[in-house]
């Protein structure tokens, strides 16, 4: 369905952002990979899908808090592709405290890699797909885009803030063949929730295994985690023509936690 196309997927080196980019080169797109981790382990992760698949796969190092790496990062996609047609905006990182303790720069990086970094690949992208007539631009919200926690200042905010950007890029986009939309997953069992669940054993004195039923029972009726492989497919269907009507919208997968 996306074989011609070139997609970039933010923070694609591990979880849901890996997920995603397994879908889209399933998918026939070409893929530039970003996000942090060991070059062997990056390497292989780009190999083996490049060769799975049978389509480009590049790497791209921007660090999701510096503007001019991120700009860079789409130029890169484009020179290297010929074209960006789909953007995943998926880097994200987590903090907790409560308000007062929330440390200042834990503040600034949650915003500047959820919320900020989207602005600026959204700015960088859209003159290519503007000229070309076609984008699809996918942010990686959360239920917390929709509804709080306590102890998630900075991750509320900017979830929230990009569920915003999302109804401004799509209303900017209306017509031109680009949609904006986001997508809202649940708990997702990746390393950014496996470390909120080891700090929750750790302070409730239970197992891995209890923390995890409590952590889900809390909030998710299902009592299921969403898959990175389900974020993955609901990219897909957002880049098909049944979704080209789409756009500035928000689309829930989270185990029934927001219809509460
Ligand atoms: P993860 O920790 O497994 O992956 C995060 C990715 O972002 C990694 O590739 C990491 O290298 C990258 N990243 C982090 N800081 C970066 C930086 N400064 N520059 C470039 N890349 C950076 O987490 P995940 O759970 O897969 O999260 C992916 C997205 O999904 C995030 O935006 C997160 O908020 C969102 N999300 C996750 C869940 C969940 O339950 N896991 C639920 C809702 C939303």
């Amino acid at each position: 369905m996306l074989t011609g196309k070139a997609a970039v997927v933010t923070g694609s080196t591990s979880g849901i952002g890996l997920g995603i980019a397994e879908a889209l080169a399933r998918n026939g797109a070409a893929v530039m990979l970003n996000g942090l981790g060991p070059a062997g382990e990056i390497e292989r992760l780009r190999s083996d899908l490049a060769q799975r698949h049978g389509v480009p796969v590049e790497f791209h190092a921007a660090d999701m808090t510096r503007p001019d790496e991120i700009r860079d990062l789409i130029a890169t996609a484009e020179r290297r592709f010929g074209r960006v047609d789909v953007l995943v905006n998926n880097a994200g990182i987590q903090h907790v405290d409560p308000i007062e303790a929330f440390p200042a720069e834990r503040w600034d990086a949650v915003i500047a890699i959820n919320l900020s970094a989207a602005f600026h690949a959204v700015a960088a992208a859209l003159p290519g797909m503007r000229a070309r007539g076609w984008g699809r631009i996918v942010n990686i919200a959360s239920a917390h885009g929709l509804v709080a926690s306590a102890g998630k200042a900075a991750y509320v905010a900017a979830k929230h803030g990009l569920v915003g950007l999302t109804k401004v890029v799509g209303l900017e986009t209306a017509g031109s063949g680009i949609t904006c939309n986001a997508v809202c997953p649940g708990w997702v069992l990746t390393p950014l929730v496996e470390r909120q669940i080891e700090s929750r054993a750790a302070e409730r004195g239970v197992s891995i295994e209890a923390a995890r039923r409590d952590l889900l029972g809390e909030k998710q009726p299902s009592g299921q985690f969403v898959t990175p492989a389900q974020i993955g497919e609901s990219v897909i269907f957002l880049c098909s023509e049944a979704a080209a009507q789409m756009t500035g919208a928000v689309l829930a997968i989270d185990g029934g936690w927001t219809a509460q």
